[in-house]
């Protein structure tokens, strides 16, 4: 049996759906920004939090666990500047207090979800696990702790792990049954499909004075399908015992910029958007793209989905949002 710790979220729901193909899935969630609708069926619900020891042992206690997957984390860059106690305690303290029950009840094998923000404004214009890591934010941070204390529990006690650093997740699963429903809403594709809809007035650019050809931020889009299939080969890879402290970048490879993101949109919809041009949002790199090569000759991984499909999945989703 697999724990998906934050299996109601958008990107854990999605892993989930196709994990429940495979393996007996069990879901720990707090719902605190997660939805139990998008919670497939097939898997065991649990209510409960991380950060709770009693809550994870009795899971521990209750199912023969044999891997984690961990998705349940505060993700939201500006959020996390101010407030970052929330991040450190939710993505810090209680993913600490998972792999401590994790040791206790002797389960080896964890998949970790981090994030391209461990790099903070890179040098390079293709990332690469080997670009230096250096957050700029404290989301950024809490996971790049997440990844050392991982990388410190392998050596001591053994522990099998996979980091997976994501690009930009997007798009919503093909039965569009689930999809991205976020509370506020922050991200731009659903920003921007919401416009279109006329669930928003406009859409505001976040800066158009970047170093990057039309001025605005360049952001490698990754199909959450995609990721979700990284994430079952890696824990392939673990189940088969291959011993493992890997971190591997899951993106396309391809930067979109912001701009080239709504044309894309309204080509895709036949529908004109409502857009501004802004002032540029604290924090943004202007360029964030992937190199996917370690992920794709270790595990045979690469994205198959590309910005057209992520947009047309999306607007079904959206046309038709169900939680
Ligand atoms: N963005 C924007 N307008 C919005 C939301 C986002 O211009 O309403 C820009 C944002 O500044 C960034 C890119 O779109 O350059 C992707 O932002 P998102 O929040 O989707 O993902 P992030 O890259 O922050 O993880």
């Amino acid at each position: 049996m697999i724990l998906v710790v934050g299996g109601a979220g958008y990107i854990g729901s999605h892993l989930v759906k196709e994990l429940v193909e495979k393996e007996k899935v069990v879901v720990l969630d707090n719902l605190s920004t997660g939805h139990r609708a998008a919670v497939d069926s097939r898997a065991i619900f649990v209510m409960g939090d991380l950060g709770n020891e009693d809550d994870l042992q009795m899971v521990f206690r209750s199912y023969p666990i044999k891997a984690v997957m961990h998705f349940a984390a505060n993700s939201l860059v500006g959020e996390s500047v101010v407030n970052p106690l929330k991040y450190y305690q939710n993505n810090v303290a209680s993913t600490l207090t998972l792999l401590k029950v994790m040791e206790k009840f002797k389960v080896k094998n964890f998949i970790f979800s981090s994030t391209a923000a461990t790099y903070g404004i890179p040098e390079v214009d293709v990332i690469d696990e080997k670009t230096k890591t250096a957050p700029i934010n404290p989301y950024g941070h809490s996971k790049l702790m997440v990844e050392q204390i991982l990388a410190d529990f392998s050596k001591a006690y053994g522990l099998n792990y996979v980091v997976l650093r994501y690009f930009n997740a997007a798009g919503a699963h093909e039965s569009t049954v689930i999809g991205e429903s976020h509370d506020p809403e922050t991200h731009l594709i659903p920003i921007v499909l919401q416009q279109l809809l006329g669930q928003r007035e406009k859409v505001s650019v976040f800066g158009s004075d970047y170093d990057t050809a039309d001025g605005t931020c360049i952001r490698d889009y990754i199909h959450v399908t995609d990721l979700a299939a990284a994430h079952i080969l890696a824990l392939e890879a673990l189940l088969a015992g291959k011993k493992s402290a890997e971190i591997y970048n899951l993106g396309n490879g391809l930067g979109y910029s912001v701009k080239e993101v709504i044309e894309t949109c309204e080509k895709v919809t036949g529908v004109k958007a409502n857009v501004e041009m802004a002032d540029r949002r604290a924090g943004d790199p202007a360029r964030l793209v992937a190199s996917s090569a370690k992920i794709f000759s270790e595990l045979g991984w690469k994205a198959e989905r590309n910005l057209e499909r992520i947009i047309a999945n999306a607007w079904k989703w959206h046309q038709n949002q169900q939680y």
